[in-house]
């Protein structure tokens, strides 16, 4: 039996970050990861770039960008590690970064940067603490008792007060994603939260979606949103049409939020007056198709599938009724159409829902009725949106535990 001030069960982002956080505060620290191979959500991460935060995150309104049964949970953690924090690492260990569109930052060069930060930081420095780290290593159970964690491993049986489950949540099981934090959090009587795929592709049914299918490849900014009332939530964003549905950042955006059987309403030309513009045509006496001057303002292939089952739009704008021509320009705006799943955890960049937040102390991620028991970063009910809020979240929680673990 080998005794440690913690134990973290997870070698990704979260978990490497706060066994780095609790080393340099003197803690002996063992991390364990069933995968061969060290944060390979990261490694893959933005393209290969890892889109590491947000500087538009705003603790103060954590609503706008996460989402959860209590979307306020992360508010303490999140404004006591911000993204400029975060920054500040990566520029004191000299990686070079820029911004993308809406305050994304990426490393220039690549993820690994960010790997080998993390694994920089695990050092210890001069605290005297330290991380042991056991790769690929099962485990087989996790016990308590009065003398703590007991954890049986592949590498034998190790023990410690307390114990952060930093296993992430379903997505991804090609790279080691599994149920284990979940089922923790049920031996030891926490809730959770349903899980399901978000930031994922849509799909849509065989036979409705075949008019679409030949758009696969086209992207184009839209306005996307779905539910009602104040549920209603919009992004706008690039869509891209697949062959079995819609995917880029303005469905993975949604598809977090959409719920089964509903549908979602996509406005194909966003911020462009097409009535008023079709009218206008019109009234000059243009003889072009509808379909042509639809290019100037969409990609022709598109016009082409909005205008070429309506005989009325065959011939010159002049001759087309006005009816046909306003019913094109609001088929156009308000795309409804619901879709029959999602392409599931297989593509899912994170999993929606998770460790009830309610059986957690917003604070440090402990366990509120299973004293020493922490669970940090996307096995948390805490989903961010896409842009570097989850990795945001997996260091901001991860931080806040780091800093509430205790030597023994
Ligand atoms: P993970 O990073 O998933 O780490 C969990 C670790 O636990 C893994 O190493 C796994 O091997 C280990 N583990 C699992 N089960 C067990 C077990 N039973 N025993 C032992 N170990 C186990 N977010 C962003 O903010 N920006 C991005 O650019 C971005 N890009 C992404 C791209 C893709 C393709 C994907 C899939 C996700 C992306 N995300 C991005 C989301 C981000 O990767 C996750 O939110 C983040 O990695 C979660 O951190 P985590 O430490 O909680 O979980």
């Amino acid at each position: 039996m080998q005794d440690f001030d913690a134990i973290v069960i997870g070698a990704g982002a979260a978990g490497l970050f706060c066994a780095g956080v609790a080393a340099q505060r003197g803690l002996s620290v063992l991390l364990i990861d069933h995968s061969a191979k060290l944060a390979e959500k990261i490694r893959i991460s933005g393209g290969g770039r890892c889109n590491f935060t947000n500087r538009e995150l705003d603790p103060a309104t954590p609503q706008q960008h996460f989402i959860g049964q209590n979307p306020h949970f992360c508010r303490s953690a999140l404004a006591r590690y911000t993204p400029g924090d975060f920054i500040e690492l990566v520029r004191r260990h000299g990686i070079p970064h820029h911004e993308k569109h809406k305050g994304q930052l990426f490393c220039d060069r690549s993820a690994e940067d960010i790997i080998e930060m993390l694994v920089a930081e695990c050092g210890g420095g001069a605290s005297g603490g330290s991380v042991l780290r056991w790769m690929a290593c099962a485990v087989k159970a996790v016990r308590h008792s009065d003398a703590g964690y007991e954890v049986d491993t592949d590498n034998g049986l190790a023990r410690a007060r307390q114990l952060v489950v930093a296993t992430g949540a379903l997505s991804i099981p090609k790279i080691g994603a599994t149920d284990f934090g979940f089922r923790l959090a049920k031996q030891f009587g926490l809730r959770l939260v349903e899980p399901r795929p978000g930031l994922v592709p849509l799909t849509f049914d065989g036979a409705g979606w075949a008019p679409f299918a030949g758009l696969a490849g086209l992207a184009l900014p839209v306005r996307v949103s779905t539910g009602s009332g104040k549920a209603r939530t919009a992004f706008l964003e690039d869509l891209l049409f697949t062959h079995r549905g819609l995917s880029g950042p303005a469905i993975l955006q949604i598809s977090s939020y959409w719920q089964e059987g509903t549908p979602i309403a996509v406005d194909l030309a966003p911020g462009t007056d097409l009535a008023g513009l079709l009218a206008q045509a019109k009234q000059s006496g243009s003889r072009k198709k509808a379909i042509n001057e639809l290019t100037a303002w969409m990609p022709s292939r598109l016009a082409e599938a909005w205008s070429a089952n309506d005989p009325a739009l065959q011939r010159p704008i002049v001759e087309a009724p006005d009816k046909a021509l306003s019913s094109l320009a609001q088929r156009i705006a308000r795309w409804e159409l619901t879709p029959n799943g999602s392409e599931g955890y297989r593509k899912a960049e994170v999993t929606v829902g998770g460790v009830d937040t309610r059986d957690l102390s917003s604070q440090t991620m402990e366990a509120r009725a299973q004293p020493g028991l922490f669970f940090i970063g996307e096995v948390v009910d805490v989903t961010g949106w896409l842009g570097g809020y989850n990795f945001q979240w997996a260091w901001a929680s991860a931080h806040a535990c780091g800093q509430a673990l205790q030597p023994a």
